[in-house]
């Protein structure tokens, strides 16, 4: 075991404070990664909150990991010491279930480790997550960070970027598509760039016009007002695809009535409340209402590459460990364009 130092909320609503814990030895399969960046998530939000059902504390939030391999098992092939690595939402899976087998093994029938409020797969070990100086995780759940990306920009790609990336490509956002982003939030931009990048056509839905500017500068093609209910009506059978990224209240059927032909509204945003359908809006034209939750550990690596070869990053305010309690409050007012990262030398 090796102590390392973090902030962690000792309850449920605490506030995030300097802690200091134990992280395992460096085994044959695993690597141990020197974190110098995080990203804040709305979800470590939630859960610090217990809003998610029973939570394990004390918690050290943080699943968008940025930093430098440092150590490597006598097993590892895939990293060397000095690569820069990433680690995402999950650090284990059983690797034999059908979900696991098939690659996909965010999906694992048998007990994912999340990166932190949860269990590694020994049922009794907390895991504990990136608001700290160091991470040890199996090689095999650890990413590769293409090196030309600016990596406190990058942490968010490991949650972000891949929860808006998995569902563009399943629903195949690419050149003559036209896709909408409902909510131009920490998920909302990282869709935009990521479907501009694959060659859609992307319109931006926000409920005000403070981030017009933003959204075009991010390479959306259009920006929609949705207060204004005579600006979606205008938009009927248009979209073949709807990231939303909104957690608020909608009315829903407003939204899937913009959609074309075989289109498909994703959700990536846990609602606040049950959705209110007819389902009979969606039979005309065989609509969908669908959902999507991070990804593979394999897709998250495409995703990486992607943002590699585009030069992709999150926007980003940088902030120190000290100020994780204010951005709290600033995520949930809103208040951030787009993601706080926190640098982790400041812990
Ligand atoms: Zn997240
Ligand atoms: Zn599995």
């Amino acid at each position: 075991m090796s102590l390392t130092k973090g902030y962690a909320a000792q309850v449920a609503n605490g506030k995030l404070e300097p802690w200091e814990f134990e992280r395992r030895e460096v085994g044959a399969n695993d690597i141990s990664i020197d974190i110098e960046f995080a990203g804040i998530c709305h979800s470590d939000i939630h859960q610090v909150n217990e809003e998610w059902g029973e939570a394990i504390f004390p918690m050290v939030p943080g699943h968008e990991i940025v930093g430098t391999v440092v150590a490597v098992g006598s097993n590892v092939t895939k990293f060397k010491v000095g690569d820069v690595a990433g680690v995402g939402c999950f650090v284990d899976s059983c690797g034999t279930c059908e979900y696991c087998l098939d690659g996909n093994d965010h999906w694992c029938l048998d007990n994912s480790a999340y990166t932190y409020n949860g269990m590694e797969r020994d049922g009794v070990t907390p895991t504990y997550g990136g608001y700290s100086k160091n991470v040890v995780v199996k090689a095999d759940y650890a990413l590769h960070v293409p090196a030309n990306l600016d990596r406190a920009g990058a942490a968010p790609l490991l949650c972000a970027g891949i929860t808006t990336f998995s569902p563009l490509r399943h629903w195949n956002a690419g050149p003559g598509k036209k896709v909408a982003v409902m909510g131009l939030g920490g998920l909302g931009h990282m869709a935009v760039k990521l479907a501009v990048a694959m060659g859609a056509e992307v319109t931006v839905m926000s409920h005000s016009e403070g981030k017009r500017e933003d959204a075009l500068a991010m390479g959306a093609k259009n920006f929609v007002v949705t207060s204004d209910k005579e600006e979606l009506k205008k938009l009927a059978n248009t979209f073949d695809l709807i990231i939303n990224t909104v957690s608020a209240e909608i009315e829903i059927r407003r939204y899937i009535g913009t959609l074309r032909q075989w289109g498909s509204l994703v959700v990536v945003g846990a609602p606040g409340k049950p959705y209110s359908i007819d389902g009979s809006i969606l039979m005309g034209r065989q609509l969908s209402l669908s959902g999507s939750n991070i990804g593979s550990i394999k897709e998250t690596q495409e995703m990486l590459d992607f943002c590699g070869e585009h030069n992709i990053v999150s926007d980003i305010e940088i902030i120190p460990a000290s100020a994780i309690n204010e951005a709290y409050e600033r995520v949930l007012a809103s208040d951030v364009r787009y993601r706080f990262v926190i640098d982790t030398a400041t812990i």
